[in-house]
């Protein structure tokens, strides 16, 4: 696997529900994407015909393992849209209507990803109210405000995003230098939803860009759960926030969420598809991934956050009790304080005792039938700053499992331990 895979390394960290008012249980819930599962499924099977073997997700939401699996009700909705042409301006338009009057923000877009999100979003900032920048972009910016600040330590693997529209970042470490960053030429101000990785605040971050009035936007892309964190940040003052619409929305995995004020969500409107002469026009969104995000967010919305965090602990721990007995093995669960925000279970046990590495079982039940992908920190950096890490650590992601894939996993996992132990 691709270091890239791994958001918190390659960071450079080391690193259902209650339907409220249906009262429908988690359980319940759980049991009707078993059951839609099982149903003859219609159509071909064209991972069985291209030879593309399927795999249990013991991982988490990871671009390269292709996301999450949509919900049942997502699902539909995406089938139904299928069958019916749409004006894409107007469905544009409407689905944004209607997303931020759901997430409690003056203006929302579909994008192809948080990525695309955050291209738009520079894009908006450096052409807003000059028609001729969108054609300029990102080769000509002569003229146009093109700094954006950042701290040096939230420089991360999508700068590229941003640096898409021609833009250049301008670092900052203290709020000091951050104060003194600004001048006619910055566009925007950038910070990465991680506030333990810089030393500046998000209300710092904020409060400073607007004393020179200039938009700062957050990317808070792999920060559902909480559910509340989709108006948290918008309505802490950012002017424009990005979320993955395939991590833990469940929507569509190439989709991505822009929230933002009405001015700057109809600047990034104009640099995007369907207009050809645009920084966006990669960027397609079709509508059955429009209705398919909006019908997510609905989804979402309905969750019950405890009920939710109460089964992935229920699944970590049902793992984890499987493990019991196997020389030298402890376990422990953890969550993650932003990105991931949901209970991780971490397994260590003494390689003298245990001959084989996190990676050795990792590569094992990749291999095995059912094919398991294991979280991308087993064997490696720490999953979260202050954990143990290294060749003798398995992480087991539990959120995207399926309903009793976790017996699986733990079936598989104790297999592999035991016949390495001495
Ligand atoms: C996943 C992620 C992205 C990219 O999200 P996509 O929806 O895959 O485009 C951007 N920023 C951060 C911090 C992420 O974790």
């Amino acid at each position: 696997m691709s270091k890239s895979m791994n958001r918190r390394k390659f960071l450079g960290h080391t690193s259902e529900a209650l339907v409220t008012g249906g009262a429908v249980a988690w359980g319940a819930a759980s049991g009707r994407a078993l059951a839609a599962a099982e149903a003859p499924a219609s159509g071909e099977d064209y991972y069985h015909k291209l030879g593309v073997i399927p795999f249990i997700n013991a991982a988490g939401t990871f671009t390269v393992l292709s996301g999450c699996i949509m919900p049942p009700s997502v699902q539909a909705a995406i089938e139904r849209a299928a069958k019916a042409h749409v004006n894409i301006e107007e469905l544009q338009r409407a689905s944004g209507e209607y997303l931020a009057s759901r997430l409690h923000c003056e203006g929302a877009l579909v994008t192809a990803g948080a990525a695309s999100s955050l291209t738009l979003g520079t894009a908006a900032c450096v052409t807003r109210g000059n028609d001729q920048a969108i054609l300029n972009i990102p080769v000509n910016l002569s003229g146009l405000k093109n700094e954006v600040v950042v701290q040096k330590t939230h420089r991360y693997g999508y700068d590229h995003a941003l640096l898409n529209c021609g833009i250049k970042f301008v670092e900052v470490e203290t709020l000091q230098d951050y104060e003194a960053a600004f001048n006619e030429r910055t566009v925007m101000a950038h910070f990465l939803n991680e506030e333990t990785r810089g030393q500046i605040s998000r209300e710092d971050w904020v409060r400073v860009a607007h004393q020179h009035g200039v938009p700062c936007f957050n990317d808070a892309a792999a920060d559902v759960p909480p559910i509340s964190n989709l108006w948290n940040y918008t309505q802490m003052g950012f002017d424009l926030v990005a979320f993955s619409g395939g991590k833990g929305l469940r929507g569509p995995q190439c989709t991505g969420l822009l929230l933002a004020k009405k001015d700057l969500i109809e600047a990034a409107m104009k640099n995007n598809f369907p207009y050809s002469t645009t920084v966006g026009r990669g960027m397609k969104v079709g509508k059955e991934e429009i209705i398919g995000l909006v019908a997510a967010v609905d989804w979402f919305l309905c969750q019950d956050e405890k009920a939710m965090q109460a089964e992935f602990q229920k699944r970590a721990e049902r793992i984890a009790s499987q493990l019991k007995g196997i020389p030298t093995v402890q376990t422990q669960i953890f969550v993650p304080p932003t990105a991931n925000h949901v209970a991780h279970l971490l397994i260590t046990y003494d390689q003298d005792r245990i001959k084989i590495t996190g990676k050795g079982v990792q590569e094992k039940l990749r291999q095995g039938s059912p094919r398991i992908e294991l979280n991308p920190s087993t064997g490696g950096g720490p999953a979260m700053p202050g954990l143990p890490s290294g060749d003798n650590t398995i992480v087991v992601g539990v959120w995207m499992l399926q309903p009793n894939e976790d017996v699986i996993v733990a079936r598989r996992l104790r297999e592999v331990l035991q016949k390495a132990a001495l």
